[in-house]
């Protein structure tokens, strides 16, 4: 990487220590989630807020302001220097249009509101999260209106999560998927594969932590994971993440009577780590650092878990493995097929992070058009629950028997991140589009087969990961693919891969 601008270069020693204080608040808050003894949170609470307020301070400090300024308009900038500027100001965009009185308000509202919805959600009681749901929502319309907008307040909260994303994009996307899918999962449900459905393993089967832990360990070893530079620990809500180039941490969790999610978790955070352990290293402390944006981020960890660990070609690859840990409490003569249709299980459900690849973007439908409705004043607050439940019976066919279940269940709104939910979907959409630019350029179904993950890894590298944030995501996928993003090979994939799992005509 060539810099040779001054200005870029001031800007660049400025930006360092912001990532520096990033990273060293990304570390307390692993240990947090990973190691923290129960009576320490208060305590953790006040030391990740002091470096907060210190990466605050240098955002809006008047010499990277007028240093930021200066730099905007430069004329002779190389594609380097382009994007680290456009990235800082990216990034800037929140801290220097919204009033620090308000960042410190919006702070303190939803570190209430996390602790309100825990307990919300434990008891089952709306009502008790509703005042904090208010607050936020208006807030989040105040912020909005800082942050600038052309046409409606959502494209910029949406902007924050995933650049260039706007309203109009998300509900094309949306209806769709929405189009599509609904009929899809009625056809799947009404197969008889679906119905003839029987478990893999034999009642009351259990799998230790300890077997789990080292068959995680196999699986991150086999997809290129790199253990010198990082490790697998456990926390309630598995995540990925990045303490330097040369340490970036996975979590995952265990479930005693199946090993299925801890696989698809190993998949899932590993594809994140690999992003990360693959960007190049001249990034590092520079706004080029870690991936482009959360979907995209989201696209290589869904391809791990999906494309990958979800095909014919892991499973019948790992299948003797998986025999060797734990095949004492395996049906008889159970094969293959009968784990690829156990991990590929379509099931219309209640709850999103338990969900399949084929309803689960029904679920982000549903919260991307409450988000809209709530920015846009069109939707109260108080009337979510109603809202969720028609809509939940609308795209899924089912409707929670508790807010617990339904409107309650995700942290996301009382972070206040409205906007967040749909790069899950664009992470889904990217991945299959990458894929599809990928099976030109490799024998994927044979590469997987012999189990050369090596070789997928390697396209990844080379295609995407090396470039971290240098590229932003339209200009990425149109890069890789030739094209902008679509909804096309995300639902060509959908309808071949589960077409044959189910045996439908
Ligand atoms: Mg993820």
């Amino acid at each position: 990487m060539k810099i040779q601008n001054n200005n870029v270069k001031s800007l660049l020693v400025l930006y360092r220590d912001i990532s520096l204080l990033g990273k060293i608040n990304g570390l307390l808050g692993w240990d947090l989630n990973v190691n923290l003894p129960q009576g320490a949170s208060e305590g953790r609470a006040e030391q990740s807020a002091y470096i907060t307020k210190l990466i605050t301070q240098k955002w809006q400090s008047e010499e990277f302001k007028s240093l930021l300024e200066r730099v905007k308009s430069e004329k002779n900038l190389n594609n380097y220097e382009k994007a680290i500027v456009r990235n800082i100001a990216h990034g800037a965009k929140y801290y220097h249009r919204v009033p620090e009185k308000t960042i410190v308000e919006f702070s303190r509202a939803t570190s209430r509101a996390f602790v309100a919805w825990s307990k919300a959600r434990e008891k089952n009681d709306f009502k008790s999260f509703l005042p904090h749901l208010e607050k936020i929502v208006d807030m989040s319309v105040e912020i909005a209106g800082h942050l600038g907008y052309d046409k409606n307040p959502y494209d910029a909260l949406l902007d924050l999560y995933e650049p260039e994303f706007t309203t109009e994009k998300g509900k094309k996307i949306f209806s769709e998927l929405v189009a599509e899918l609904t009929p899809f999962v009625k056809k799947i449900t009404s197969s008889k594969t679906y119905t003839s459905y029987t478990s893999p393993f034999k009642e009351n089967a259990e799998f230790t932590f300890e077997e789990q832990e080292k068959f995680s360990h196999f699986v991150l070893s086999k997809i290129n994971y790199d253990f010198d530079k990082g490790r697998l620990d456990i926390s309630p809500h598995p995540f990925t993440e990045n303490v330097g180039a040369d340490d970036v941490r996975i979590t995952t969790r265990y479930k005693k009577n199946d090993f299925t999610e801890s696989i698809m978790i190993a998949l899932h955070e590993g594809g994140h780590a690999l992003y990360e352990q693959g960007v190049n290293p001249e990034f590092e402390y520079t706004p080029l650092e870690g991936g482009v944006s959360l979907g995209v981020h989201e696209s290589q960890s869904r391809f791990w878990e999906n494309q990958v660990g979800r095909s014919f070609e892991f499973v019948a690859d790992t299948f003797s493995s998986l025999e060797s840990y734990f095949s004492d409490r395996f049906r008889e003569n159970t094969s293959p097929k009968d784990f690829l249709l156990h991990f590929c299980r379509v099931s219309p459900g209640l709850i999103r992070v338990e969900a399949d690849e084929v309803t689960y973007n029904l679920h982000i439908a549903l919260r991307f058009e409450i988000e809209e409705a709530l920015i846009n004043g069109k939707a109260k607050a108080k009337d979510l629950p109603k809202l969720w439940n028609e809509k939940m019976k609308k795209y899924l066919g089912i409707v929670p028997k508790t807010d617990a279940d339904g409107v309650l269940q995700d942290v996301h709104w009382s972070y206040g991140s409205f906007g967040y939910f749909p790069t899950y979907t664009l992470g889904n959409l990217y991945a299959a589009q990458f894929t599809n630019a990928m099976k030109k350029d490799l024998d994927f179904h044979q590469v997987a087969l012999n189990g050369q993950y090596k070789k997928l890894l390697d396209w990844q590298r080379k295609n995407i990961h090396q470039y971290g944030s240098l590229y932003w995501p339209d200009e990425l996928v149109k890069k890789v693919t030739g094209e902008s993003l679509s909804t096309k090979y995300f639902l060509k994939y959908l309808k071949e891969k589960y077409t044959k799992i189910y045996d439908l005509s």
